[in-house]
């Protein structure tokens, strides 16, 4: 073969390469923004997410938001009361901005373009009557068929976005953005309806009472097995003890974060007691271990330090109890106390077997 005929191809292959490495980058930085949004605690850090961070990591000149404050999970997130505090710069609300955004994207599918060929009220629901981009994309927030929203990402090179281009990985964005924005309005109206705990920001025990007789009746109707996890610090009155109850504080808000990570974000986790939490997940038994196990070893991986920068051991002791609900609706209330007897039970068979381990409830599994 000459080197002539190989040329284009090596070329070829070479741009390739460089597309495919371009589209990790872009996907790793897509990612560290979609962890954040995921992971935010509030609405305040949702929205600097979007405001903030994402312009920066994307070159865009503007990104700007606009919410439905019909939308039932919304209503009190838009409420004027709460929104106050909060960077609101380019957050949209008015009726009118949502008409144009539903009227520009069809069907539900993004519109991208150069912006003077946006229509008019669109543009200033969007852009106001200053700063216009010169090309943008309008993304809908929707799940399950419900548009609750429009993401707009604006940018200064008019031919950014346009026609042709690819969509899929600023529609999937959108999608986490949407289900970032549902969490964040949940974890907003549990500390208005005070089921939160202020030291580690979970649920707390009266939430997760709640939750676990709902779980308990889906996992009946649609015979569906549920997990209960019961996590208890090990030796924590020794670390009080020893740190002081500040340090304690910390080291309590540090397991409850580094536990979170471990679960998925649709499980209800929950501060059940002073150094207790509860988790209820959805899956079988050899799930729930699998979980169990993360969990346990992610709290011994946790590198706190104390005021003097010394490193504070910390483990945990987990008792794992797991069963197949089989149309017993009922019974909810009672089987859901049960489930959670059965986790502390074995939590209390990991501490006699030595700490820092995890423990299944006995029985068949079955009610
Ligand atoms: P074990 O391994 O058997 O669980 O031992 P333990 O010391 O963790 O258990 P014990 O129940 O004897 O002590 C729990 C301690 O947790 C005592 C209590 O002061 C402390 N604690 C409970 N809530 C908080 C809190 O909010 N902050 C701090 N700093 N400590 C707390
Ligand atoms: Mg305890
Ligand atoms: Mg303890």
């Amino acid at each position: 073969m000459t080197n002539l005929a190989q040329t284009p191809l090596s070329d070829r292959l070479r741009a390739l390469v460089d597309t495919v490495q371009h589209n990790e980058r872009t996907l790793r930085r897509f990612q560290d923004v979609e962890l954040r949004l995921i992971g935010a605690q509030d609405f305040a850090s949702f929205l600097e997410t979007l405001f903030v961070q994402l312009p920066k990591e994307f070159a865009l000149a503007t990104v700007c938001v606009w919410l439905d404050d019909r939308a039932p999970m919304l209503r009190d997130l838009l409420e004027p009361g709460a929104l106050r505090s909060l960077n609101l710069h380019n957050l949209r609300t008015s009726r009118e901005g949502g008409l144009a955004a539903s009227r520009l994207c069809v069907a539900g599918r993004p519109w991208l373009g150069r912006v003077p060929e946006m229509d008019e009220t669109a543009r200033s629901a969007f852009f106001g009557d200053t700063g216009a981009p010169a090309s943008a994309i309008v993304l809908p927030l929707a799940a399950g068929g419900k548009v609750s929203g429009y993401l707009c990402l604006g940018s200064g090179d008019a031919g950014r976005f346009g026609e042709g281009m690819a969509t899929d990985i600023l529609e999937r964005f959108a999608n986490i953005v949407t289900a970032s924005l549902d969490n964040v309005a949940h974890r907003e109206r549990l500390k208005q309806l005070g089921m939160t705990d202020p030291l580690t920001g979970l649920a707390n025990r009266r939430y997760f009472d709640e939750r676990l007789r709902e779980e308990i009746l889906r996992a009946a109707r649609y015979s569906v097995p549920v997990a209960c996890l019961f996590i208890d610090v090990d030796s924590f009155k020794r670390i009080n003890d020893t740190y002081g109850h500040l340090t304690g504080d910390r080291a309590l808000a540090a397991v409850a974060a580094c536990v979170r990570q471990q679960v998925r974000l649709g499980d209800t986790l929950a501060r059940y007691g002073g150094e207790e939490f509860a988790a209820l997940l959805q899956g079988d038994r050899s799930d729930a271990l699998v979980a169990a196990e993360r969990v346990r070893h992610a709290v011994e991986q946790l590198d706190l330090q104390d005021d003097h920068g010394e490193r504070i051991a910390l483990t945990v002791s987990i008792g794992v109890a797991a069963r197949t609900m089989v149309g017993a609706a009922h019974k909810a209330a009672g089987l859901g106390q049960l489930l959670i007897e059965e986790a502390d039970r074995a939590m209390y068979q990991a501490k006699h077997n030595g700490r820092n381990r995890v423990e299944v409830a006995g029985g068949d599994g079955k009610s």
